[in-house]
């Protein structure tokens, strides 16, 4: 199935991309140039309902007007002052985020994959200077199917073969284990063991979603064996999966978390390492830093993001609105036409039955139907609109999503 742009116009500014662009993403063949609340535009006008999100970090919709208003007004009074001088929304920032998660401090990046990093840098830390681990030793463990980005370090435990290839040497100090099996987690637990490192749902594996009860069983065993319980909720957390955190889903307060996307609001790269002060409190100055890194424009949205979820309407939102769409997509079991539909609040992988095709091409049967969602490893399709879509909307995008699963199943491919 040939996944051509719909017009000439759109077409032609696809071959300027791919003719300067590096190939390092293959996008769907659609130029958005304008985007409000649910809604994206593309070149020649026609309007489609986001199922994306910019996968996750647009959780409020686009352009949301209290974001807009915050980021307008920081605009206007200063941007950048770099960390060597205070800013002034840098303290209501940190304060309402450690508020938000329940901790104590706070140390801001700007994408997620920094935050990562910084969290890994703080275990590390924690192990040599505070836990007693010999300098050198320290070991972290890890999932199998993680995501959590794109530095040589992280790519280093990943084990998607396509994000690793020909970027070796690899950084040691991480120990894989399958993802849900609290068992196996136990027993890679040695004396030189400082964290574990998980996403509670994963997101790029195709919104995989734990075992009940394995987050309850990461708590117990970190705190029994005296390792760092870190949390990656940059794309689980902030309302997406229904909750504040995914780990709230089990009632579990994790040790570190990680959060990113959805904290910039969509305008600005966001992320930060949230936990006590016995782990972020062993940064001394000149240990570490960003020259961004909690940069007031950033912050000033970042306040208004945390105000947004302030009355957990909008996790609400993600809870109910999740399960309806989930509820709708029923039918695709039914017939076959898909194998397996997981969800989390309006976070849903729907795994297609490759009689049908690829993943992509029934994302290219939905953008032509004007919802745009993304395929993930060949056969997954991963929907996550922004929180603030209605009940028709969702019955909209169910409605469309059946009828572009009945094409590839009765069309000739
Ligand atoms: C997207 C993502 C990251 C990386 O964030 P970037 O902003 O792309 O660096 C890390 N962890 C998880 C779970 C993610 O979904």
């Amino acid at each position: 199935m040939a996944l051509e742009p719909r017009t000439e116009r759109q077409k032609a500014a696809i071959e300027e991309v791919e003719t300067y662009g590096a190939h390092n993403y293959s996008p769907l063949p659609v130029v958005i140039s304008a985007a409000k609340g649910v809604h994206v535009t593309d070149l020649d006008g026609t309007t489609y309902i986001d199922c994306l999100s910019a996968y996750s970090a647009v959780n409020f919709g686009h352009g949301h007007p209290a974001l807009l208003a915050a980021a307008e007004a920081q605009l206007a009074r200063v941007t950048l002052t770099s960390r060597a001088f205070y800013s002034e929304p840098f303290g209501p920032f940190v304060k309402a985020l450690a508020a938000l998660c329940g901790k104590e401090m706070v140390l801001p990046m700007n994408t997620g994959v920094e935050a990562v990093e910084t969290a890994i840098k703080a275990a590390r830390k924690w192990g040599y200077e505070s836990k007693g681990v010999a300098e050198g030793r320290a070991k972290i463990i890890v999932m199998e199917g993680n995501f959590h980005g794109r530095t040589t370090t992280v790519i280093s435990f990943s084990n998607d073969p396509e994000a690793r290839k020909s970027y070796a040497p690899y950084t040691p100090g991480f120990v894989q284990v399958p993802f849900g099996d609290a068992d196996a987690i136990e027993d890679a637990i040695d004396d030189d063991t400082v964290a574990v490192l998980f996403e509670p749902i994963q997101g790029e594996a195709g919104v995989i979603v734990p075992p009940e009860g394995f987050l309850t069983k990461v708590r117990e065993i970190t705190r029994r064996r005296g390792v760092l319980m870190i949390a990656d909720e940059i794309q689980a957390g902030l309302g997406r999966s229904g909750a504040t955190f995914a780990c709230d889903r089990e009632g579990v307060v994790p040790d570190v978390y990680i959060l990113g996307k959805a904290l910039g609001g969509g305008i600005m790269p966001l992320s930060a390492v949230v936990a006590d002060r016995d782990v972020l409190g062993l940064f001394q100055p000149g240990q570490h830093g960003s020259t961004f890194g909690g940069n007031p424009l950033a912050c000033a949205i970042g306040s208004a993001v945390i105000e947004l979820l302030g009355s957990g309407e909008l996790q609400e939102r993600s809870r109910v609105l999740g399960e309806r769409f989930r509820a709708g997509l029923q039918p695709l079991l039914d017939a076959g036409w898909a194998t397996e539909v997981r969800q989390a609040g309006l976070w849903l992988g729907v795994d297609v039955n490759p009689d049908l095709g690829t993943a992509k091409e029934i994302c290219y049967r939905l953008m032509e139907r004007e919802v745009l969602a993304k395929d993930t490893h060949g056969h997954t399709i991963r929907f996550a609109p922004p929180l603030v879509i209605t009940e028709d909307q969702i019955d909209q995008v169910v409605a469309h999503t059946i009828t572009a699963f009945e094409q590839a199943a009765t069309q000739v491919r």
